[in-house]
């Protein structure tokens, strides 16, 4: 437990409005989005960077360990206070001020605790927006801190590339202010160290401030559910779009039957395009956009989605055995819906894996195959931005099964996911939502001694006290 007098002392620095003590007021910092609940006496909310400094000097001279906060959506357990009541949350949810668009650079300088959706409400008049899409609504600096990837990843990439600058604090007893805030696209001076506190989960500084990357909103979008061929088909559809339609193209998303199946399950009033309502094996949402508005005379986006698709129709081997192009709104819903359905059908196991792409396919069929052997109970729900290799491995038990009275039972299904993708497939055992409590043996199990020394001496030197819920070194 945090003593009084520190809690006083702290409350002397951020002001009343700055720190949270009563147990009420605590629970929502104290649970995770899916899996989590830790506990704390105290979260700290400063409002500035200069808040921000003076508490983690404070702190780290008093041997207070800090779990630094955005907007706790984060799925890997890496935002919330363990267990022993003696971490303090550090939220940065007050963070949310300074606001500075550069139209003709196209970027913004910002606090580090906007969300996203408010980050984008101020974007849209000008006709900008910040290109990372998720199904959740986080702040900026829990985004930097695990390098967001997102649905449209393919066209605008993840929050590394879409971050010019920023400003951290350091854990050090002066709780020092790193400036590496810089506008500037092409700056080839030296070591860019801004890289070093993105998607490393809080563990070498407090991202307070910075300069973000943004794009033109797209006008005009359109969309189709795409039936591959056969699962073999969807790498080839995917480069038959991607040769016919270019930059166009900004979401090519996998869906698995099981899943696609939960979600109109779970959603009554999402609409089923298919023959009969026949699920095919798997689904393939395709999105292609542009940023102008329709001109007069030019052929409508639906029109040309719909002559590549005619064309790739025609191709020897066609990849593509169906396709329903459909309004955004609708397409979409069906994959925002794909979380919540499988969800719905028992104790969820989520895995958030990535492969080469041509390995995506082969890595899902391999464990589909042998899973009734290994583990009869468990339903494979798979689905995933297949247009930058990431795959969310989605396990499904049902609720009343044995397998979820035996300890041992989660431990070695893990083990053993994460051992055939990471060993025999060389996919990577976290691929967009960084490390946490959550992953930190797999961390410990498959990084080299020599990078973890690496990792431990770039601690000793950014922040050499306790932050965060990670440890690299
Ligand atoms: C429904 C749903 C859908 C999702 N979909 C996706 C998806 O498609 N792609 C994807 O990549 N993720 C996805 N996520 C995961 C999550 O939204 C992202 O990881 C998000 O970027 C976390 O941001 P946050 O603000 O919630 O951070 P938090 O959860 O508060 O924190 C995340 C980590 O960053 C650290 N941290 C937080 N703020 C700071 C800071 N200012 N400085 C230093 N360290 C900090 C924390 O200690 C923690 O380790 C999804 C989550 C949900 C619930």
């Amino acid at each position: 437990m945090i003593d009084k007098l520190h809690i006083d002392a702290l409350a002397g620095i951020l002001g009343d409005k700055g720190v949270v003590t009563r147990p009420e007021d605590l629970e929502a910092y104290e649970t995770g989005a899916r899996y989590d609940r830790g506990r704390t006496s105290l979260v700290l909310r400063p409002a500035t960077t200069e808040e921000v400094s003076a508490v983690v000097a404070y702190c780290v001279t008093s041997g207070i360990a800090l779990i630094p906060q955005s907007g706790n959506t984060g799925l890997v357990s890496g935002s919330t206070p363990d267990p022993s009541g003696d971490e303090a949350v550090l939220s940065l949810d007050r963070l949310a001020k300074r606001f500075e668009l550069d139209l003709d650079n196209r970027s913004v300088r910002l606090d580090a605790g906007f969300r996203l959706s408010d980050l984008n409400r101020k974007l849209e008049e000008h006709g900008l927006f910040f290109p990372i899409d998720l199904g959740a609504d986080p702040r900026i600096g829990g985004m930097i801190a695990t390098n967001t990837g997102g649905s449209r990843f393919l066209k605008y990439g993840d929050v590394r590339r879409n971050t010019l600058g920023l400003k951290v604090v350091l854990a050090d007893a002066d709780g020092t202010v790193l400036d590496l805030q810089c506008d500037l696209r092409k700056n080839n001076t030296g070591v860019d160290w801004k890289q070093i506190f993105v998607g490393t989960s809080g563990a070498f500084g407090i991202v307070t401030e910075c300069v973000l990357n943004l794009e033109r909103l797209p006008q005009q979008t359109a969309t189709a559910l795409l039936v591959p061929a056969s699962g073999a088909h969807v790498l080839p559809l995917l480069r038959a779009m991607e040769e016919r339609l270019g930059a166009y193209l900004s979401a090519f998303e996998g869906m698995s039957k099981n899943a696609v199946t939960a979600a109109f399950a779970h959603v009554p009033s999402l609409k089923n395009p298919f023959q009969a309502g026949q699920v095919p094996d798997y689904v393939i949402l395709a999105e292609i956009s542009r940023t102008w508005a329709p001109r007069e005379g030019e052929q409508s986006l639906d029109a040309v989605l719909e002559s590549a698709l005619a064309e790739i129709w025609e191709m020897e081997e066609a990849p593509l055995a169906d396709a329903f192009v459909g309004p955004p709104h609708e397409i979409w819903a069906l994959r925002h819906a794909l979380s919540e359905g499988v969800k719905h059908l028992g104790k969820l196991i989520a895995f958030d894996v990535s492969f080469r792409r041509g390995d995506i396919m082969a890595f899902c069929d391999h464990m589909k195959a042998e899973m009734p052997s290994k583990f009869p109970d468990v339903t494979v729900c798979d689905f995933g931005h297949i247009g930058d290799g990431g795959v969310h491995f989605n396990l499904v038990v049902p609720k009343d099964s044995d397998l979820l009275k035996d300890e041992t039972f989660e431990p070695r299904l893990r083990e053993w996911v994460f051992a055939v993708a990471v060993e025999e497939y060389h996919g990577s055992f976290s691929a967009e939502h960084a490390i946490g409590r959550r992953n930190q043996a797999y961390y410990d199990l498959y990084t080299p001694d020599k990078l973890k020394d690496m990792a431990a001496g770039l601690k000793t030197l950014t922040s050499p006290a306790k932050l965060g819920s990670v440890r690299f070194g």
